[in-house]
C-alpha cells in the first residue's frame, strides 16, 4: 500500500511479519479484536461537536460482538489528559485511550499529522500487553490510514467503516479544507486494499462504486439501533413526564448542530406552517398568487430542538446562528432548545413528538432516524444517503429533497394533520427498525464477516467474497407491514 503520504512524525520500524495464524487469545476461549475509531471515543458523552454517530456506533458494535464471544478493545485518540485510559464497557469490551498529539480536543481537519504517533501508541499497547489482533476494523478516513500502516506489517485482515465519505461530503461544503486531497487519496486506498468495507447502506455501496472506486470488496451491513432502550410508550405519558402540552404540535429535531445538518431548513419550514398559508406562486409585485392554506393550527405548532454546543467551538456558532434564525422569524415562543439529551431520556422526546424531522444536506446513515422510528415516530427527512435506505416514504415517514423549505412544511403538516394516517406511520415505523436496525442483528451480521476473514486468512484464499445466499442481503430487507 503506497499512500504518498509523508507523516510528519516517523511510524515505528516494521515489526517482522507473524506467521499465518491466530495469536494465542489473550482471554482463554475468546479471539481478540481491535476497533480503531481515531475521533470518535466510545466512552464519550454523544450529541456534542463530534461526538454523534460514529461514536454511538463503535461502542454499540462492540458491546454486542463482546456479547457473541469476542474480546473487544476500542481505540481512540485521548482528548483530555484526566480521561482514564482504560474505559471497561463490560468484561469483554473496553475503550482505551491513546496518547497521539496533544491531550485535547482537535478539529477533525487537522488530526492527520498525529496519526503517526496514534499507529505507534498502539504498536507499543499491544507489545505492553502481548496481544497481536488479527483482524482490525477502522472507523472514519484517518484510522483507516492507521489500518493500512499496520497492515503493511502485520498479517492483519482489515474491515472499514467510512461513516462519512469525502468525495460525497466535499460536493456539500462550499470550500474544501486543505487536507480534502489526502482524504480522498486514503479513501480510495482503503477501498481498494481492505479485506472488506462495510458500506451502511446499499446507496453507500452504490457511492463508494461510482465515486470511489470499481475495485476492493464491499458488503452492506446497515448501523444499528438499541431496540429495548427504543420502543414507544404513551404519548401522553412521554409529554407529561417532558412538561410538553397535550394538545401541542410537537416537531422534534435531534443531532449536532453543524450547517450540513441543514436546522436552518426545518426553522424556515416551521416559519411557513407559522403562517399558516403556503404559497408556491408568487406574482411579480410578490403577492401570493395561488395560496394554499395548511391544514395545521398554527398557534399549536411547537419546535424541539435536542443537541448539545459548547459555546466556543463551531457547534456553538451554529446553535448561535439557528437561535439568531429563531428570533427573526418570530418563532421564539414556540420553540425549545433542550441542549444535550442521553439516550436514556431521548425515547422520551421522540415518543412525545408528532414527527421527527432530518433537514440533512448529507447524511451518510443517519441514526436518529431509525432511533425515532423505534419509539414510533414517522421521519419527514432529506432525500439523500443512508435516509433514503432506512425512511420508507408514505409508509414510516416521507423523503423530500434537501434544503426545500416549503417540501419540508408541506411533508410536517401533512402528518400533523393526518391522525389516522400517522397512527399507520407510528406502527409500520418501529416494526421497520425492529425487524431490519437491532444492534444484536447488526453484530452477527459482522461477527459472520469477520470469522470468514478470519478463515480465509489462514488458508489464503484472498479477498472475502460477499456472498448474499448465506448473508442477510440488505436489498431484500422487509419492508414495515
Ligand atoms: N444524540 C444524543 N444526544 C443529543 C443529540 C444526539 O445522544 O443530544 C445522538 C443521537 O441519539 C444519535 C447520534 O447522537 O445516536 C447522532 O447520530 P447520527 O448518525 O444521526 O448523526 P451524526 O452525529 O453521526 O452526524
Amino acid at each position: 500500500v503506497s499512500l504518498n503520504v509523508k507523516p510528519s512524525v516517523s511510524v515505528a520500524a516494521p515489526k517482522p511479519a507473524r506467521p499465518i495464524g491466530f495469536p494465542r487469545p489473550r482471554v482463554p476461549g475468546r479471539q481478540a479484536i481491535a476497533l480503531i475509531s481515531d475521533h470518535g471515543d466510545p466512552a464519550a458523552d454523544i450529541g456534542k461537536e463530534e461526538a454523534g454517530g460514529q461514536n454511538v456506533y463503535v461502542r454499540q458494535v462492540g458491546e454486542a460482538l463482546a456479547k457473541l464471544g469476542w474480546q473487544v478493545d476500542m481505540f481512540t485518540r485521548k482528548v483530555k489528559a484526566d480521561d482514564p485510559t482504560i474505559v471497561q464497557h463490560s468484561a469483554h469490551c473496553r475503550t482505551i485511550r491513546l496518547v497521539a498529539g496533544p491531550q485535547d480536543f482537535i478539529p477533525r481537519d487537522q488530526l492527520f499529522s498525529y496519526m503517526p504517533e496514534f499507529v505507534s501508541a498502539f504498536q507499543a499497547f499491544q507489545a505492553k500487553e502481548g496481544t497481536n489482533y488479527p483482524l482490525i476494523h477502522t472507523n472514519y478516513w484517518m484510522s483507516a490510514w492507521v489500518g493500512l500502516q499496520l497492515k503493511q506489517h502485520t498479517n492483519i485482515q482489515l474491515v472499514h467503516t467510512y461513516h462519512s465519505v469525502g468525495a460525497v461530503k466535499y460536493q456539500a461544503v462550499p470550500l474544501r479544507p486543505a487536507i480534502a486531497d489526502t482524504r480522498l487519496r486514503i479513501e480510495q486506498e482503503v477501498l481498494e486494499n481492505a479485506n472488506c468495507i462495510v458500506a451502511t447502506s446499499p446507496q453507500e455501496e452504490e457511492t463508494l462504486r461510482s465515486l470511489v472506486s470499481q475495485a476492493g470488496c464491499i458488503e452492506v451491513i446497515p448501523c444499528g439501533t438499541d431496540i429495548e432502550n427504543f420502543h414507544s410508550i404513551p404519548k401522553a405519558e412521554a409529554r407529561a413526564q417532558l412538561g410538553l402540552g397535550q394538545d401541542e404540535a410537537i416537531v422534534l429535531y435531534v443531532g449536532r448542530f453543524d450547517p450540513r445538518k441543514g436546522i436552518d431548513t426545518l426553522v424556515k419550514a416551521c416559519a411557513r406552517l407559522k403562517e399558516g398559508v403556503n404559497c408556491r406562486v408568487l406574482g411579480v409585485d410578490g403577492t401570493c398568487l395561488i395560496p394554499t392554506p395548511y391544514a395545521l393550527n398554527p398557534s399549536k405548532l411547537k419546535l424541539v430542538i435536542v443537541g448539545g454546543s459548547e459555546p466556543d467551538q463551531a457547534d456553538g456558532q451554529e446553535r448561535q446562528r439557528i437561535e439568531a434564525k429563531v428570533q427573526e422569524l418570530g418563532l421564539a415562543d414556540q420553540t425549545e432548545f433542550v441542549g444535550r439529551v442521553g439516550h436514556d431520556l431521548l425515547p422520551l422526546y421522540y415518543t412525545a413528538a408528532d414527527v421527527c424531522v432530518i433537514p440533512s444536506h448529507y447524511e451518510p446513515f443517519g441514526l436518529v432516524a431509525i432511533e425515532a422510528m423505534a419509539c414510533g415516530t414517522p421521519v419527514v427527512a432529506s432525500d439523500v444517503g443512508g435516509l433514503k435506505f432506512t425512511v420508507v416514504p408514505e409508509e414510516t415517514g416521507l423523503l423530500v429533497p434537501p434544503k426545500d423549505v416549503d417540501a419540508f412544511a408541506n411533508a410536517i403538516d401533512r402528518i400533523l394533520s393526518q391522525e389516522l394516517w400517522a397512527k399507520k406511520l407510528r406502527r409500520q415505523a418501529s416494526i421497520r427498525v425492529q425487524q431490519n436496525f437491532s444492534w444484536s442483528g447488526v453484530a452477527a451480521h459482522l461477527s459472520d464477516l469477520y470469522r470468514h476473514l478470519l478463515a480465509q486468512s489462514i488458508s489464503h484464499e484472498g479477498l472475502w467474497q460477499p456472498t448474499s445466499e448465506r448473508l442477510v442481503n440488505p436489498a431484500a430487507m422487509t419492508k414495515a407491514s
